[in-house]
């Protein structure tokens, strides 16, 4: 709860004490910035918290995934296959870059990229010439892709993929990190993250020299001389010395931070699940372990009377934020002119799960009484209706 305001948040900052050590640090040693220790040091141990060879700090998670786009040599008029139901940061970058998005559905088992789906779109591509110089493939509210048939396919077609991991730092798909599987892998450290420092990302790769280029890319591309010389173009794009001291702190807790997440879900479930299907969860693949990164549920309307969207304005009008699922970016006015491929002919899943979900608080600072308030309010909603 937020102590000005009273409001239960979705998924609010849970800082743990220590970052105000990192931050003295940084200011006793007068290094704020730009870049410094803390930044080589949080790079070295979130390369080996996942288990890659290297790490590169940056201001946003929206700047790894445009840096992975650039690495692949993404440009004007290039085709990039990318997840649909996400948030607009996955895609965004492609248009950075001057590339043409083709949006994928999701499948129900993990509400993560569907491969029937990339299949189909692979073919087509293969057979109009345009296959993507990349997939983006998204891990969403904390759990991994399928990756295996996904990577499969790519790996046919010779196509990389970039892991979109910025909801999923944490979780693991068959004993592997999440974000680790893809030639690219990207977190974010934005504040309704898992973890944060305030606002930053990381980009991670097995692919040293490719890191190095990103590096030398997201530091305004400044050639070796003693002078400013520049023969690329370049960006504004890494992450402050104080700031990297907040993400390794964060880091230290992130083990405490997920278990808390999925006690946060276990509560939700175990009330929940009793009352049938009107209300399902999203699901938890048996491939690996999600983070519960944010509980999102299924709300049937003829089931239990009420739709998602009556349930987020009681919650709204007890102070506590829910949010839909996301809307999907093909449904996007921003992308409306770009290809879809659904999960099957009769089946959009993305739509569905937009129409039905709800995401409701999950942050890892939740206690026990507000959560039962946030229960409270729901279980008083729906037997309001029944009621009636
Ligand atoms: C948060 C988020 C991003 C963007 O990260 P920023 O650090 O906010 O730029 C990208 N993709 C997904 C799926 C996200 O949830």
């Amino acid at each position: 709860m937020n102590k000005l305001t009273n409001r239960i948040y979705l998924s609010p900052p849970h800082m743990c004490g220590s970052e105000l050590m990192y931050i003295n640090e940084a200011f006793d040693s007068n290094w704020i910035a730009p870049l410094g220790p803390n930044v080589e040091a949080f790079e070295k141990e979130l390369a080996s918290y996942v288990g890659v060879e290297g790490a590169l700090a940056l201001n946003s998670g929206t700047a790894a995934i445009h840096l992975a786009l650039r690495l692949l040599g993404v440009s004007k008029g290039d085709a990039v296959f990318c997840s649909s139901l996400t948030f607009v940061a996955s895609a965004n970058p492609i248009l950075y870059q001057g590339a043409i998005p083709v949006f994928i559905d999701s499948e129900p088992g993990s509400w993560n990229m569907s491969p029937q789906a990339l299949e189909r779109a692979l073919m087509d591509a293969e057979r109009s010439n345009t296959l993507p110089k990349a997939v983006i493939v998204v891990n969403l509210y904390g759990q991994s892709a399928d990756l295996d048939p996904l990577l499969n396919l790519c790996n046919h077609y010779g196509v990389p993929i970039i892991e979109d991991a910025a909801e999923s730092l944490g979780a693991t798909y068959k004993n592997k990190a999440s974000g680790t599987i893809g030639k690219y892998g990207v977190y974010s450290f934005n504040g309704n993250k898992i973890i944060t420092t305030s606002g930053g990302g990381m980009l991670v790769s097995n692919d040293k020299a490719s890191l190095d280029k990103a590096r030398f890319w997201a530091t305004q591309s400044r050639d070796q001389a003693v002078y400013y010389q520049h023969s690329e173009m370049g960006y504004n794009y890494r992450l402050s010395n104080i700031l990297a001291g907040v993400g390794r702190a964060q880091l230290q807790v992130l083990e405490d931070r997920v278990n808390s997440r999925r006690e946060v879900f276990n509560r939700y479930y175990n009330h929940f699940s009793k009352m049938g299907n009107g209300i399902r969860f999203m699901p938890e693949a048996n491939f690996g372990r999600s983070t519960r990164w944010l509980t999102a549920l299924m709300i049937d309307k003829d089931k239990v009377g009420v739709s998602s969207l009556d349930l987020l304005a009681e919650l709204e009008k007890m102070n506590i934020e829910a949010r839909p699922v996301w809307k999907p970016l093909h449904l996007q006015p921003l992308f409306s002119m770009y290809k879809y491929y659904s999960h099957s002919q009769f089946e959009s899943i993305s739509e569905q799960l937009f129409k039905n979900g709800l995401c409701i608080p999950s942050g890892s600072s939740l206690t026990e009484k507000e959560q039962n308030k946030v229960i409270g309010c729901i279980d008083h909603c729906l037997s309001s209706v029944k009621r009636l």
